[in-house]
């Protein structure tokens, strides 16, 4: 089999996600399956629709085309931003998107006319973590310019949280969503379907019995990939967190020195190294590297210990194990490491499950 690959079980990757959406239901609360990771492979995509997601969201305009082409049938969000420049294509393909900026609505609104569509809109509020929203305040005035806009329709609102600055969920930010949406419904006598309380960082919050209030909606990537949540990482009782891992094959393997020898000068990323290891250790060089993977975002197998990656080479001390020329090694990897490994063209993707054995490159 080709290395490196992404080993991926469907099957492991539903049960997540249906654990999510069946513990969310009793809590009110519909998942809207994050896609971005995977670029929306139609596999992994229909794996969570068969788990029970709702909608499908992506930041990013071009996997919302790959899957409207592998005619994936639920509801697509565009969940950062639109680009100015891409307004006909989000259009075109989005059936939402999520929005901060009056301009990009003005846009999205004249395309809309133009192409004689409808585009739906959730206008994304800043509630402290200083990413993307409206400040709170200015809140209802974009509102009321939206809702007279031509093919714009309001679907509700949102917040992202636990991401830039790791600020939590809690039950103050979140009751200041479910009260923002309650004061827009009541001074413009609408109805918002979509209270969009956040990711994979709001699951501690939405299912330790808090009131849940108007939250009606959470965008989950990491937890259903990974199986944790994402303020501390700490493992969803019941979910797999082995669903997808990385493979990656020895190229060289000796016994060398633990400290370099030369004049040390900065390394091909900018870095100065510090080596603290003395004495002769197990190298190993895995043909994998900062291109395919973020090195500090992969957990190795027992007694095997990262050194280091280039480009190209992830080096190892293989500790008391001698990894031969040809063989191969198995890696957790984080979401960061996971992104990275999805999107490059030199990682292979092997699905597993889901009534499917089938190897393909997004490629
Ligand atoms: C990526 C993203 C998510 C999903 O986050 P996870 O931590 O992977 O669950 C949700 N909302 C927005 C706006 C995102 O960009």
């Amino acid at each position: 089999m080709s290395a490196p690959r992404l080993e991926i079980d469907l099957d492991k990757i539903q049960h997540n996600a249906c654990t999510l959406v069946e513990r969310l239901a009793s809590r009110g609360i519909a998942v809207t399956g994050v896609t971005k990771a995977f670029l929306g492979n139609p596999d992994i995509v229909h794996a969570l629709l068969r788990a029970g997601v709702r909608s499908l969201g992506d930041s990013r305009i071009e996997n919302i085309d790959s899957m409207r082409r592998a005619n994936i049938e639920a509801p697509l969000a565009l969940i950062r931003s639109p680009m100015l420049s891409q307004a006909e294509q989000v259009v075109a393909l989005a059936d939402v998107s999520f929005n901060t900026e009056l301009e990009v609505i003005r846009k999205l609104s004249s395309v809309a006319l133009k192409t004689n569509r409808n585009h739906g809109i959730v206008l994304m509020v800043e509630l402290g973590d200083l990413r993307e929203g409206i400040m709170p305040g200015e809140l209802e005035n974009t509102v009321l310019e939206i809702l007279g806009l031509p093919n714009i329709l309001l679907k509700g609102i949102g917040t992202n949280l636990a991401c830039r600055c790791g600020v939590s969920p809690d039950a103050s930010n979140m009751a200041e969503l479910s009260a923002l949406a309650d004061a827009i419904e009541a001074r413009f006598k609408i109805q918002l379907s979509i209270v969009s309380g956040g990711n994979s960082g709001n699951l501690q919050w939405a299912l330790s019995g808090a009131d849940t209030g108007r939250i009606n909606d959470l965008r989950l990537g990491e937890s259903i990939l990974l199986g944790c949540e994402t303020l501390q990482r700490q493992t969803i009782d019941g979910l797999y967190t082995d669903a997808i891992s990385l493979i990656a094959e020895v190229i060289e393997s000796k016994d060398k020195p633990a400290q370099p020898w030369g004049e040390i000068a900065q390394n091909a990323f900018g870095e100065h190294t510090v080596i603290r290891k003395q004495g002769t250790i197990a190298q190993a060089i895995l043909a994998i590297g900062r291109q395919d993977i973020d090195p500090d975002g992969l957990e190795a197998p027992d007694g095997i210990e990262i050194l280091g990656a280039s480009s190209d080479h992830l080096i190892l001390d293989t500790g008391a194990s001698y990894l031969p020329v040809g063989s191969e090694l198995r890696f957790q990897l984080n979401y960061s490491a996971l992104t990275r490994a999805m999107s490059s063209p030199f990682v292979t993707q092997h699905i597993m499950g889901g009534n499917t054995e089938l190897v393909s490159n997004y490629f």
